[in-house]
């Protein structure tokens, strides 16, 4: 590692190298429905969903195909067609895990949506709204936005915080939503304003986007319907981890949470921007979410692109749409370069919580082996938590996961910043879950 990456990058520097030149000017592109699509069950956290639908039956874009009355989100058919039935499909998280196939009938007309005037709503008709169209936290672990945003009465808020960092490289699936949908996304948070009981909500995007920044300022000066709600937008540094909840809701506020407790407790709530429109398209269009911006980037693919693809898109459709992949192609992760997952096969397909997948050639990989812990402490120093990835084990026997006093490992959010400083080049995020697994098996003994 050069002197100059680590001068730059403890405590949640400027990552070296960004790498969003390769799609960050490209306009999003709609990818015509493939042949089929495959809709996991389970799609984030939370519990599976059961279907509500058969095999042979026929179905339209944006019919609900699957619900739960647990924690969960329904799924609505990304395409009109045949359900052909539910078959096993490679999750880059989980493994094999059960997925409801639709056969795609190339005759049908696409479904269009109307605008309604959502100010008339009721909170509570405009939580529905948001709970029926399956929505989720589009920018991690997809936690139910119904569910995130059914705050207690007596629980106390005054901001709503939208996440624009996207502070991950190569990633620029939020950058283009914010450029193109620059007004759903404030008349998105003046719903969530008006779910919450609050009226002011801060808009935190890096400085390494003026466009998105420029258009976004320009939706809230050209609305006409503030009805007293204050959104504003926060330009923010440049630098990683910049986009956890944790990080943005320091960098807007200056407030930081204590461990074991949820942003709220605090006064704030925290959704992605992406959320935000996803959420305007339910409450205004009554449009469910199965469809989403995918960044496809990296010097390993033919035509990298933001693309609109339908949820359950195989990646193997997606490569072949663009041209295919080039012969320097080495590695493919689903998700960002920090946080994401590397898979061995194409045949996966994109869920509500894909922002982008990967290819990336031989000269943007690092591939030496790891080594023994050296003791030199650079991982302490970087993480944004305080917490000490080289101790991990100190942890475990500890049992300390989630703790009130102190951070503990299930306060780590996986930035890989530790792992990317490590000069042995161990593992430490792995070792973090690990972790994680180890402290909650302990836990339910
Ligand atoms: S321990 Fe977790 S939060 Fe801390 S640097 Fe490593 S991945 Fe990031």
């Amino acid at each position: 590692m050069s002197a100059e990456t680590l001068a730059t990058f403890p405590m949640g520097g400027v990552h070296p190298r960004e790498a969003k030149e390769l799609t960050e000017k490209l306009a999003v592109e709609v990818m015509p429905a493939p042949s089929e699509v495959r809709l996991f069950l389970k799609q984030h956290v939370g519990a599976p969903c059961e279907p509500v639908v058969n095999k042979k039956d026929k179905v339209t874009e944006g019919d609900l195909v699957a619900s739960t009355e647990k924690l969960g989100a329904p799924l609505h058919a990304p395409v009109s067609g045949t359900v052909k039935g539910i078959q096993n499909a490679l999750h880059p998280m989980v493994g094999n895990a059960p997925s409801l196939v639709i056969a795609t009938d190339p005759e049908a007309e696409p479904r269009t949506y109307s605008p309604s005037d959502w100010t008339r709503l009721s909170k509570d008709e405009l939580l529905a709204k948001i709970k029926e169209a399956g929505i989720v936290g589009m920018g991690g672990a997809g936690f139910p936005a119904g569910v995130k945003l059914s705050v207690r009465p007596d629980v106390k808020l005054d901001t709503l915080i939208l996440n624009g960092a996207e502070c991950e490289p190569y990633l620029t699936s939020d950058h283009r939503l914010m450029v193109e949908h620059a007004k759903e996304v404030v008349e998105g948070a003046k719903i969530i304003l008006k779910v919450l009981g609050i009226n002011y909500c801060a808009i935190g995007v890096e400085n390494n986007k003026p466009e998105a920044i420029a258009k976004l300022r320009d939706a809230i000066a050209q609305d006409t319907g503030k009805n007293g709600y204050n959104v504003v937008v926060k330009p923010l540094k440049v630098k990683y981890p910049q986009g956890s909840a944790d990080q943005i809701m320091q960098s807007v506020t200056g407030r930081a949470r204590p461990s074991g407790v949820r942003s709220s407790a605090i006064g704030i709530i925290v959704q992605n921007v992406y959320t935000t429109k996803a959420i305007y398209d339910a409450v205004v269009l009554g449009k469910p979410l199965y469809e989403r911006i995918v960044t496809f980037t990296g010097k390993g693919l033919k035509k990298p692109a933001n693309l609109m693809v339908r949820v359950g898109t195989s990646i193997s459709d997606v490569v072949d749409y663009l041209g295919g992949t080039t012969p320097d192609l080495a590695k493919v992760v689903v998700g960002g370069p920090m946080m994401g997952f590397s898979v061995s096969t194409l045949d996966i397909p994109i869920t509500k919580t894909t922002s982008g997948v990967l290819f990336l050639a031989k000269d943007e990989i690092d591939t030496t082996p790891y080594y023994p812990c050296i003791r030199c402490g650079f991982c302490v120093g970087v993480c944004p938590m305080g917490l000490e990835p080289n101790n991990v084990s100190v942890y475990v026997e500890a049992g300390r996961g989630e703790d009130t006093e102190q951070f503990g490992v299930d306060d780590c959010f996986e930035c890989g910043s530790c792992a990317y400083v490590c000069p042995a080049k161990r593992p430490l995020v792995q070792f973090m879950r690990l972790a994680k697994a180890s402290i909650a098996a302990k836990k339910r003994k």
